[in-house]
């Protein structure tokens, strides 16, 4: 018997390898980000924004709790000011974006896990609920009046009727996100326009982000909630007088709200062209004590020069708990350990 090639005995060599490199995995935080939770297939938005369903996520929390010590943001607050390598193996469990199912599905999951999470939320988002533009070309694929696009700035047709709704929608942002001749509502204009949808009225969903009272619940239950920003706009694009904005009026907006001070950011996308160090001096500067990032990799320690970027895993496309063993392993030399 194989599998893609393998025969048994290669298999059981390769699954062996991988359990002994998961053993040996190092001490380090390693914080786990979703976005969405539950099922893509029911959504009239963006599919690649949902990380899994609501089982899978059940599962990803028993798994974390019974390899890690699940720790919260202000478990690390202390950690941060021991000033040490960090011996044990922590995980943290954080989402970005603040969309409605954080609070109806993971919510009650964390609770009866006894997991305290962090949310993320660009406050705009919550202060007048609208459609994120990426949310918006998902919902333009789903109802497209045409086969394919051709925009003037790509050099060849796109075909957005072909594939699964999650490839067809990715084929289109990719396009949308390299266009730099337009500002983002013109760039929808156009692709309404192009794809005969200018009569067509996308819902004016308010639901789909979580509001004020539903983030005051979660924070007075243990619950920890940071800043995403203001307007979910990448930082490291604007001016460092635009940034002070997105970041001092979002932790302003917070700080009132949940009445407890904001200390914790994500930056929007969160690569590392997402922001520079002249945004993490600025992270400092606005009152915030950490700050994380979305390039993946094992945090071993928390210091002064680490602590605004930290490093997190991306949890997607329904990752299986050997998948996110997969992930980690890969960011690890096994005969490096100590
Ligand atoms: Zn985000």
């Amino acid at each position: 018997m194989s599998i893609k090639g393998y025969s048994r005995a290669m298999l059981e060599v390769i699954s062996g390898h991988m359990a002994l490199k998961w053993q040996r995995r190092p001490s380090g935080l390693y914080c786990f980000n979703y976005h969405r939770i539950g099922r893509a297939a029911d959504s009239e938005f963006d599919p690649n924004v949902f990380s899994c369903s609501e089982e899978r996520f059940a599962q990803h929390l028993a798994f974390y709790k019974q390899e890690f010590d699940v720790v919260s943001i202000e478990d690390l607050i202390r950690l941060q000011s021991e000033n040490r390598k960090i011996k044990e193996r922590l995980a943290l469990i954080t989402f970005d974006d603040g969309y409605i199912d954080n609070y109806l599905i993971a919510y009650p999951i964390l609770k009866a896990a006894g997991v305290f999470a962090s949310f993320f939320v660009s406050t705009d988002y919550i202060d007048k609920p609208e459609i994120p533009w990426w949310d918006e070309v998902g919902w333009i694929v789903r109802h497209a009046g045409a086969r394919s696009i051709q925009l003037p700035h790509w050099p060849q047709p796109i075909n957005v009727a072909h594939g699964s709704i999650s490839a067809r929608v990715r084929r289109l942002l990719k396009a949308v996100k390299q266009d730099n001749s337009l500002v983002m509502s013109e760039k929808l204009a156009q692709l309404k326009r192009l794809l005969q949808l200018e009569n067509v009225s996308m819902p004016k969903s308010t639901e789909l982000f979580m509001n004020w009272a539903q983030l005051k619940e979660m924070a007075d239950h243990g619950m920890h909630i940071g800043s995403h920003t203001l307007s979910h706009n990448i930082l490291s694009h604007l001016t460092a007088q635009q940034q002070l904005v997105e970041l001092t009026q979002s932790k302003q907006r917070l700080d009132t709200m949940l009445e407890r001070p904001a200390i914790s950011l994500a930056y929007p996308v969160g690569g590392h062209n997402s922001f520079t160090p002249e945004t993490q001096r600025l992270v400092q500067q606005a009152g915030y004590q950490l700050a994380f990032s979305f390039v993946s990799g094992i945090n071993r320690e928390l210091n002064v020069s680490n602590c605004f970027q930290l490093r997190r895993f991306p949890i997607e496309e329904e990752s299986s708990v050997w998948r996110l063993k997969q992930m980690v392993n890969r960011r690890f030399d096994l005969w490096a350990v100590n």
